[in-house]
């Protein structure tokens, strides 16, 4: 297995790893950087029976960047600008030659080459490596299928060129109903014309990522029929939907809250340690009334302007409402730095203790189980497809407010296909107001009208995404059967290839 750099694609891989290992006993080795290699086995549960690095292998490729501006020991984007992660992904290029050396090491020593490579969608050369070692290639795109599409067709078509601040286009692969705006685009494609190193990058991988054999998709059947639909008519391959992702404890319908903080799933699935323990956010969410609170989080690295996140402490405190907010330095500032009172309002976080309205936890939260909590009623979320996914798995609904990659599709789809979450607004450069904020979490939060609506329809998507993993006896969900089917669709090609050869 080949995952992209990054904090948000490792964590599926190092999930559909420990999957296809359950599910059929092969051996998995993951190639990657020496800081996430570092970091995926930091993720390791040592406490299990059988060691995880008896099955699991977790593979070096040393990282040589011929880009003198990219800053020393980054190898993974969660502590990079924006710039620099435009440099990360060129860097990315310079992993081909080793991992083609490591994969022929590897053949060589088992006297065949591995029956597939798993690669992820920003790494496609992996194609022309597993063709020309007699493999097969498979491309994971760790996100959702109308995420993916959206991406993928944004970047191979660029319909938006020449188009004005207030133009709303089709982009190719959606019915023609399904408009997207330019100000939905991340600001580098927004800009892009082909010819930018951006563009130059996407273009060439998302090709030849459709030069793959198929691709997998983090999501389900039930879950997003017709995004997986426009996804197989775009590409012209077979797509397995084999999600969602998540630890088993949190997908079981005897789930119970402290079952999983105990299990400290969040901390050991991020190799992050907290700044607070699960007991005391625990805690704190059971002081308060069920669906009562609005649980606010930009993912594993974005954050917002100062100016954003001093509206929204403000819009907070008015509402009301209780809630648990993951604070980091805005952007401008270092975002290891300690975080410093005045990027919020005069005395907001001893108003906020006192009250009991507000749990500030700093940097990292526990956030599968505070998700899992019955008291956690919303999440104010960059739509991030693992927060997502998270989310929408126990039911709670959402307030978008996407910064960053496809998290602007992600949060299209879930306001216009599924309804399960109101926009709050986008990008780090809008003009947040206050009143708005304290608006739209009202709108979410209450019990019954647009509140009520939203939380009926997450109810039934948990339940879509928990039947899709079901794996007992001859009832299995479609995901299941998913990688079922991919497992045997390779075992009968690796077959042919060796009969061949
Ligand atoms: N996460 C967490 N605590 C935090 C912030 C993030 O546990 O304080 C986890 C979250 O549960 C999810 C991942 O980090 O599994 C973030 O992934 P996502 O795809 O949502 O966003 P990204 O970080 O890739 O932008």
């Amino acid at each position: 297995m080949l995952p992209f750099l990054a904090h948000g694609h490792l964590i599926p891989f190092l999930a559909l790893a420990r999957q296809i290992h359950q599910a059929t006993g092969f051996k998995i080795s993951i190639a990657s950087t020496p800081l996430n290699i570092q970091y995926l086995s930091s993720t390791f549960n040592s406490s299990s029976d059988e060691p995880e690095n008896d099955h699991i292998h977790l593979l070096e490729l040393p990282f040589c960047s011929t880009d003198n501006d990219l800053p020393p020991n980054t190898e993974n984007s969660e502590n990079l600008s924006l710039d620099s992660i435009g440099k990360l992904l060129s860097a990315s290029l310079s992993l081909r030659k080793p991992f083609h050396s490591l994969v022929s090491d590897i053949a060589a020593k088992q006297g065949h080459p591995p029956l597939c490579i798993i690669s992820d969608v920003f790494l496609g050369w992996a194609t022309e490596v597993a063709s020309s070692l007699g493999t097969v290639n498979v491309t994971f795109a760790t996100s959702g299928a109308y995420g993916t599409l959206a991406s993928s067709s944004l970047w191979l078509n660029l319909p938006h060129r020449g188009r004005s601040d207030s133009d709303e286009f089709h982009l190719p692969g959606f019915p023609d109903s399904c408009r997207f705006h330019i100000n939905q685009l991340h600001h580098f494609l927004r800009n892009a014309d082909g010819t930018d190193s951006w563009s130059k990058f996407f273009q060439s991988q998302f090709s030849l990522s459709m030069q793959s054999f198929g691709w997998l998709c983090n999501t389900a059947e039930e879950f997003e029929p017709a995004g997986l639909e426009w996804l197989r008519n775009f590409l012209k391959l077979p797509v397995w939907a084999i999600g969602p992702l998540l630890p088993p404890i949190v997908l079981k319908n005897d789930y119970s809250s402290l079952s999983v903080a105990a299990s400290g799933i969040s901390t050991r699935r991020a190799g992050k340690k907290l700044e607070i323990s699960i007991e005391k956010c625990m805690e704190w969410l059971e002081s308060h009334s069920p669906a009562s609170v609005l649980y606010i989080s930009f993912g594993s690295q974005n954050r917002t302007s100062p100016s954003q996140m001093m509206e929204l402490a403000i819009g907070l405190e008015e509402s009301a409402k209780p809630f648990i907010w993951v604070i980091r330095p805005p952007v401008g500032f270092e975002p290891k730095s300690e975080f410093r009172a005045e990027y919020l309002p005069e005395g907001f976080e001893e108003r906020m203790e006192k009250r009991k309205q507000g749990l500030l936890v700093r940097n990292w939260a526990p956030q599968l189980e505070i998700l899992s909590h019955k008291s956690t009623g919303a999440f104010l979320s960059h739509c991030g497809w693992n927060s997502v996914l998270e989310s929408l798995s126990q039911a709670v609904p959402i307030i978008g407010w996407p910064l960053a990659a496809e998290q602007a599709y992600n949060s299209k789809m879930l306001v216009e296909e599924m309804g399960v979450s109101v926009e709050l607004t986008r990008g780090v450069q809008s003009s947040i107001d206050s009143k708005e904020v304290k608006r739209v979490i009202g709108l979410v939060m209450a019990k019954k009208g647009k509140g009520g609506d939203l939380r009926s329809k997450a109810m039934v998507i948990k339940e879509q995404l928990r039947a899709s993993v079901r794996d007992e006896g001859e009832d299995k969900g479609s995901s299941v059967k998913a990688l079922d089917d991919l497992i045997k669709t390779l075992q009968s090609k690796g077959q042919t290839i060796n009969s061949i050869s």
